[in-house]
């Protein structure tokens, strides 16, 4: 509270550079109510202690002056009862009030829309232009028989599907692919809830607004499934203390990730783009704050890594102010082209949140008994399997052969099938 109101002007402006009107309004609400609530406290405090001090001299006071102290001790309660009340209102404000405002920026970070992002560097260069006659991965799919998006309408709904023949056995390739990668790299393996309960959410960072448009929740609970496996393992270690040398902790949890995705009905919901259900394979970190710039670097390299194994063209962009989110400091994406789409498409999404999650889940390190402080937490997409699906897919079409090929990393996993081919 007193660094939103002793750095008010920066605090709106954050704000608004990423989009975050309501945020930005909040501000002048939270100040003024932190003023009061500091005023209320102090005059709690002042009339604490007068009881306390009429308490000690009633024990000691003969018995006409205790009748006159326990009336003067009787007159104050009232008074301490409404303060206490009011404070711990304003307290639950001021929290709801300041855990929406979001991070703060990186230092020369974009700012703005999604056009102005920055490239930081490109994988694959040579194999963007690999394809004669680029198809779409839902027209390949149907013709390869990989997909049935009829069967799961009837069965769940309209951007559900059935993964079929080869698609089933690319999935669990992938899902090998990467654990193997990451397990290499230092991250232990997890498989994590689906469900989780809507406090770890707004720990996380998830505005009500995502809420709404991204969540499924779970009626008569207080639970949610879950977008993404950053959320349970953002929660397992809610109320934490780590030992300075327990850090860095890296996880790679596989899970299933749910998007309510409301809204988006067009193009992109076609076929395997985007979805309502996906098997995702998400990369955490809690790392010393000395130290977190460097595993949010071996993260980046780790997703580059394996998207050059995959023999992905791909850009990896810095994102700008208005696309970071609310618990993000600062966010990379790593897109592949589509030959299909004819465009690049996000398939990860990296990002360092500081101290904003762990603030908000109190999950703490300390070096030998010194004054603990806030770990710094970092999540990055692994693998989201529909999206590398898709560019697998569209990007290994051989319309002379009539197939379609697969990356030559992912054969250990395929059994005996080394391309797909016609049923
Ligand atoms: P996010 O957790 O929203 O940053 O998304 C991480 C990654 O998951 C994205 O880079 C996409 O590859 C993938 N993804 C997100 N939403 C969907 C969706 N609705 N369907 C398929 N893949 C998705």
């Amino acid at each position: 509270y007193k660094f939103v109101k002793e750095n008010s002007d920066s605090v709106i402006k954050n704000c608004i550079d990423r989009k975050m009107p309501d945020a930005a309004a909040s501000v002048p609400r939270i100040i003024a109510l932190y003023n009061t609530y500091a005023e209320n406290r102090t005059r709690l405090n002042e009339l604490n202690h007068a009881r306390n001090n009429l308490t000690d001299r009633i024990q000691k006071a003969d018995k006409d002056k205790r009748l006159e102290l326990l009336e003067e001790a009787r007159e104050i309660k009232p008074e301490i009862n409404t303060l206490t009340f009011v404070l711990l209102q304003q307290e639950s404000e001021l929290t709801a009030l300041t855990y929406a405002l979001p991070n703060d920026v990186e230092e020369l970070n974009p700012v703005g829309p999604q056009e102005n992002a920055r490239t930081i560097k490109i994988i694959q260069p040579d194999r963007k232009d690999i394809v004669d006659e680029p198809r779409d991965h839902f027209q390949l799919a149907r013709d390869f028989d990989l997909l049935d998006i009829v069967s799961a309408a009837q069965t769940t709904g309209h951007a559900w599907y059935f993964l079929k023949n080869e698609a089933v056995l690319l999935e669990q390739a992938l899902i090998q692919f990467v654990l193997q990668k990451a397990i290499a790299n230092g991250y232990l393996p997890l498989t994590c809830p689906s469900v989780i309960r809507r406090n770890i959410l707004d720990c996380c960072g998830f505005q009500p607004r995502d809420r709404a448009s991204h969540v499924y929740a779970i009626e008569g609970t207080d639970l949610c499934l879950s977008g993404t496996a950053e959320l349970p393992m953002a929660g397992m270690f809610k109320d934490h203390m780590f030992q300075y040398s327990d850090l860095p902790r890296r996880y790679v949890g596989v899970g299933k990730a749910f998007r309510r995705e409301a809204g988006s009905r067009g193009l992109e919901s076609k076929g395997l783009y985007r979805v309502h259900e996906f098997t995702k394979l998400e990369l955490f970190a809690w790392s010393r704050k000395d130290e977190s710039e460097q595993a949010f670097d071996d993260m980046i390299e780790l997703q580059a890594n394996i998207i050059n194994s995959l023999e992905l063209h791909a850009r990896i962009i810095q994102m700008p102010s208005e696309e970071l989110g609310a618990p993000a400091f600062k966010k990379w994406d790593i897109e592949v082209w589509m030959p299909g789409r004819g465009d690049y498409g996000e398939v990860s999404s990296t990002s360092h949140c500081t101290d904003y999650q762990s603030r908000r889940l109190n999950i703490r390190y300390s070096k030998d008994g010194s004054k603990p402080e806030f770990v710094h937490t970092l999540n990055g997409t692994a693998a989201a399997i529909p999206r590398l699906l898709v560019a697998i897919i569209e990007n290994g079409w051989d319309k002379e052969n009539d197939l379609i090929q697969f990356p030559a990393v992912l054969k250990p996993w395929m059994g005996t099938i080394s391309t797909i081919r016609r049923k």
